[in-house]
């Protein structure tokens, strides 16, 4: 099954019709908005000269693998599939929105997940064809060269730039934990000077949008996330560790297709990638609900893929696409590798959730009420009535063999 066809059943099995759910005013439309937007860009000097056609070539890769990928990522952005030939077209002139793209407090975990695959996604090629004005990690200028090349890059695109922004920020001692370039320029300084004069900024990980293990119990330097201090800029966070590289191009190509940002949830995360939960979509559900768990590593369940909630899987609270989207080029994922989410994409994951135990033995509450506390007392129940989710399932299989009696 390819990428567009999972996206699809997930979304049919969710009640999502992606093709007539806001009705056809609404999608012709946005798609006037979108041919506009990208007539502007066709006709804009590229900020780069990366062809992305010419990229995709030299990788193998067809025009028809092209717009299979054109076509997923409507899906992924739960557009109709009439929109293919718009986003192909996008991905086109990805190179004429110029980014800059800063590192702050964080491991360069991002960076590093779409620099080392040895069979780059589409989404990954895609990615360097954007106009990447500035990043420390890939380019060769240092010092005063690459301070002087950043401030030449924010003059030129200034109000037209992206700032991605990978990594927490330190604010104890002053931000001495962090600085940057000759004059000393704290990380905190340094990100409110380059998203200051950016259209956007997005969030790429999840130190930068939440602090991710940086501000982790006791927080020794202080870390929050980008949208912890920076004010009246639109700010796109796109967590997870690390964060996937469809979510990072999937929300570049929003705003190359729109000018905007995308439909967000509460957390500012795209809801196109963070709007459905990890146990949703979970090839380990049926276990779930059937009752049948890994209870020690290595045992029946682990061999028999069951579900990993007693191991401390954190699926039900966590909200993120890596079940549908995959890693390694959609090979696989955490909980289909065979240990738990971790809920790395929601705030203060390592702290609540980063723990081989559920939810239910911790003294965190699940976030929100409905059906995340509904699982977690589930999970309670789990831990304190022994057996008893084996119990449903029992009873369920008892009842269903006496009415085969009957
Ligand atoms: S608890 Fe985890 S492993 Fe089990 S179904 Fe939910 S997400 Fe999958
Ligand atoms: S499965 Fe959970 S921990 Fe793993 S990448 Fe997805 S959200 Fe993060």
């Amino acid at each position: 099954m390819d990428r567009r066809d999972a996206l699809m059943k997930m979304f049919s099995a969710k009640g999502v019709k992606v093709n007539t759910n806001r009705g056809e005013a609404y999608y012709s439309k946005l798609k006037e908005t979108m041919q506009k937007r990208l007539n502007e860009l066709r006709n804009a000097p590229a900020a780069s000269k990366v062809d992305i056609n010419k990229v995709l070539e030299a990788e193998g890769l067809t025009r028809r693998d092209f717009m299979k990928w054109a076509s997923a990522a409507c899906a992924a952005m739960m557009l109709p599939a009439s929109f293919t030939p718009l986003m192909a077209e996008a991905a086109e002139l990805m190179n004429r929105v110029p980014v800059i793209w800063i590192e702050l407090q964080d491991c360069a975990g991002n960076s590093e997940a779409i620099l080392r695959s040895d069979a780059p996604t589409i989404d990954e090629l895609i990615l360097e064809t954007i106009s990447l004005e500035f990043n420390e990690t890939l380019m060769a200028a240092a010092g005063h060269q690459a301070e002087e090349h950043l401030d030449e890059a924010m003059k030129t695109f200034a109000g037209k730039y992206l700032c991605v922004v990978e990594g927490s920020i330190p604010l104890h001692m002053d931000g001495q934990y962090g600085t940057i370039g000759a004059k000393g320029e704290t990380f905190e300084e340094h990100l409110l000077r380059v998203a200051g004069s950016s259209a956007a900024v997005v969030a790429v990980g999840t130190c930068a949008t939440f602090g991710g293990v940086p501000a982790a119990a006791p927080n020794p330097t202080g870390a929050v996330g980008v949208q912890d201090i920076v004010k009246g800029k639109p700010i796109i966070n796109i967590p997870a560790c690390p964060a996937n590289p469809a979510n990072i191009t999937g929300t570049i190509l929003h705003f190359v297709l729109t000018g905007q940002v995308p439909e967000l949830d509460h957390l500012n995360r795209p809801k196109f990638a963070f709007g459905y939960r990890i146990h949703d979509n979970c090839e380990r559900r049926a276990h779930f609900d059937a009752g049948e768990f890994v209870e020690a590593w290595g045992d029946e369940g682990a061999e028999n893929n069951w579900c990993l909630y007693k191991m401390g899987c954190k699926g039900p609270m966590t909200f993120n696409n890596c079940s549908v989207v995959r890693y390694n080029s959609g090979t696989n994922w955490p909980i289909g590798a065979g240990h738990g989410c971790i809920g790395c994409s929601e705030p203060q994951f390592w702290d609540k959730y980063a723990q081989e135990r559920p939810m239910a033995d911790t003294h965190f509450k699940a976030p929100t009420g409905g059906v995340e506390k509904t699982v977690d007392e589930f999970g309670l129940g789990l831990l304190t009535v022994a057996g008893i989710g084996i119990g449903i399932h029992a009873a369920i299989s008892a009842a269903a063999g006496k009415k085969e009696e009957v």
